[in-house]
């Protein structure tokens, strides 16, 4: 049980964020931030506690008293900060996180979506679900070990995807989080064969790793990035998708791009780009 859900935050997805569930059972190794913090605060003990994900069982009685309040001030909400809301396999969590998205979309709240999940076919049902929803994965490897090694348990690269193509398919707003993006001594791979398999999403928001040792271990990571945001660059520009470069990715920062999703195809969003920690999910 909580005692509020709804918050506003500074996370750039979303002026509001939802943190329906406790843990996340993707259990990613980057590390994940959202657990290192849970841990340094003692609100959990370990690894194996974080991944067994608990929902919170009073979230849609805190979202009745919570919506009037809040409404008029929201421009979109965010699923989720420090979880994924719709996490592999995890069929509790998903049905909750639909009953959400509905529930704020009928006061025309709109959310943005973030997972390593695979999206359930019926958010396309826009009787139930605003088609002002914007849907994202995050994908940063195509390659399968990587994923075993650095995010055991969510969903494989190919479903993820296949899932998000399905929404754009039916009309949505789709994007990809292409962060925390590996270094190479963590995996060898095309980066424009990644960008390849998502070149129909609206928007690609690419960052560096941060917080992992290895990663930092890799010398020439700043050219490396460099050349990284050079290709996401010139790939997004060719194919007409939004894009942005997060801070401390590129040698230089590009404030050009901070307010991007501002303008053109993706109608009335309005997302602010603000300096922050990069995230895990
Ligand atoms: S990084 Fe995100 S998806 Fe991975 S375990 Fe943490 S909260 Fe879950």
């Amino acid at each position: 049980m909580r005692k509020s859900l709804l918050y506003r935050s500074n996370v750039e997805y979303g002026d509001f964020c939802i943190n329906h569930i406790e843990g996340c059972s993707n259990g990613c190794k980057y590390p994940c931030y959202a657990m290192m913090m849970k841990i340094r605060y003692g609100t959990i003990k370990s690894y194996e506690e974080w991944i067994k994900p608990k929902i919170v069982g009073n979230a849609l009685e805190l979202l009745e008293k919570e919506i009037p309040r809040h409404k008029d001030k929201i421009n979109f909400v965010h699923l989720c900060f420090s979880t994924d809301p719709f996490m592999y396999r995890q069929g509790e969590v998903a049905d909750l996180t639909l009953k959400i998205i509905e529930r704020l979309n009928r006061d025309n709240i709109r959310c943005t979506v973030l997972t390593k999940g695979v999206y359930p076919k019926e958010l396309a049902n826009i009787k139930k679900y605003s088609n002002e929803n914007i849907y994202g994965i995050t994908l940063v490897s195509l390659d399968e070990d990587f994923k075993k090694s650095f995010e055991p348990f969510s969903a494989p690269f190919e479903n993820r995807i296949k899932g998000l193509k399905y929404l754009h398919s039916k009309g949505l707003k789709t994007w990809v989080s292409m962060e925390p993006y590996p270094t190479p001594n963590l995996v060898q791979q095309d980066l424009l064969g990644v960008l390849k398999k998502i070149s129909f999403v609206d928007k690609i928001i690419f960052g560096k790793l941060n917080y992992n040792v290895r990663s930092s271990q890799f010398r020439g990571s700043k050219e490396f990035y460099q050349d990284c945001a050079s290709t996401v660059i010139e790939f997004c520009k060719d194919n007409r998708i939004e894009y942005h470069i997060k801070y401390g990715t590129q040698k230089r920062d590009n404030k050009r791009t901070e307010n991007i999703f501002e303008r053109t195809t993706l109608g009335p969003l309005r997302l602010g780009y603000k300096k922050q920690p990069s995230l895990s999910l």
